[in-house]
């Protein structure tokens, strides 16, 4: 088993089967996310024959970096797994904080049309600790502390609940790496029975859910997600998810040219969000080689975004990183493949 797959609690379990103390766990993951400790050897309160039965039934996986992107707010990973398969992931330097977008999926099968990562299918889940040693690795790397993720790399995380959540309940630990609920964000494009999971857990965990379109016509076109669980449904959903946790929800919005980028489309949308606690994050297309959607223009970026404005619905349009060293959505993995 991989030691950073192990919530505490897994850990506070395997001591007690072993006829250990509980706490032992406690010690363990003061070593593995406080001192940044990378083998059992290490861990030098912990007796000889502890560790000696650690080494027996844990292993410290982590991915080699292949590959580093270095732009001026942006820092870019390859990372590639034991079984050659690799996902990216991307730090950028905020004011308020170092914010790392990881990968949750080797591919996707979501199928969106705009969306690089998709144009190759899902080949397996991560595991939660394949997420957690990303954020280790850069940390690392680049001496710092990460202090906000957003699952927005490769992958969809609700395909990947039960690690997604374990991973998440690994990092939030006041134990583990201590990164608050509330800088850790989740976007899915919307699998409406995960949604409902996730809003039972009541976390404080940020909700983004990449809507795209504000009808099933033009969203049909653009997700196939939305033939499984169409808009009304979807919007259901998230009303309760609000009622539930009391929590802003974040609709992503990329705007593709003559897609779904008009005026009619930013009406549509304010009327469809009107009186919702959420914002709407409004996203430059970043073009990619292989897909043939175009950026809308900056003037209708903009146009979009006063129509909302002056409807009352919150919004902000996507700050860029790293287009400069095609740091874009998915590009570093794709290249990379295709360069084999
Ligand atoms: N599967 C999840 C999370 C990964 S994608 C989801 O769909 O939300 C993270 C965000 O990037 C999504 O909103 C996705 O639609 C968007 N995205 C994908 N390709 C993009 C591109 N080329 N330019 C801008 N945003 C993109």
């Amino acid at each position: 088993m991989n030691i950073y797959s192990q919530s505490l609690e897994d850990l506070e379990n395997y001591f007690i089967s072993i006829g250990q103390k509980k706490f032992k766990a406690i010690q363990v993951y003061d070593w593995l996310y406080k001192k940044n400790v990378t083998s059992f050897d290490e861990m030098t309160n912990i007796k000889k024959e502890i560790i000696q039965k650690l080494k027996e039934d844990f292993v410290f996986e982590v991915p080699e970096i292949v590959k580093v992107q270095k732009g001026k707010d942006v820092c870019k990973y390859l990372f590639k797994f034991k079984d050659n398969q690799s996902v990216e992931a991307v730090l950028m330097f905020h004011d308020y904080g170092n914010s790392l977008c990881l990968s949750t999926q080797v591919g996707c099968n979501m199928d969106c049309a705009f969306c690089e990562s998709g144009r190759r299918k899902k080949v397996r889940n991560l595991t939660a600790g394949e997420m957690v040693s990303q954020i280790l690795l850069v940390q690392n790397d680049l001496k710092l502390r990460i202090s906000h993720v957003v699952l927005m790399g490769i992958g969809e995380p609700f395909d990947n609940y039960d690690n997604v959540m374990k991973f998440i309940n690994i990092i939030n630990s006041d134990r583990g790496l201590a990164l608050g609920a509330r800088h850790i964000t989740v976007s899915t494009c919307g699998i409406v029975p995960k949604i409902k999971a996730f809003a039972s857990q009541k976390l404080q965990v940020n909700l983004a859910i990449s809507l795209h379109a504000p009808d099933d016509n033009i969203r049909n076109k653009i997700m196939k997600i939305s033939k499984a669980y169409p808009l009304n449904e979807l919007m259901d959903t998230i009303k309760d998810y609000i009622k539930k946790t009391n929590r802003r929800v974040t609709f992503e919005y990329i705007l593709l040219k003559g897609v779904n980028d008009s005026e009619e489309c930013a009406y549509k949308l304010a009327k469809l969000l009107k009186g919702l606690n959420c914002y709407v994050n409004l996203i430059p297309y970043n073009e990619t080689s292989h897909i043939e959607f175009k950026r809308s223009s900056e003037k209708t970026i903009l146009r979009f975004y006063d129509i909302l404005k002056k409807e009352k619905i919150g919004v902000t349009i996507r700050r860029e990183f790293g287009g400069e060293i095609s740091s874009a959505c998915g590009q570093l993995r794709s290249n990379y493949e295709e360069e084999l």
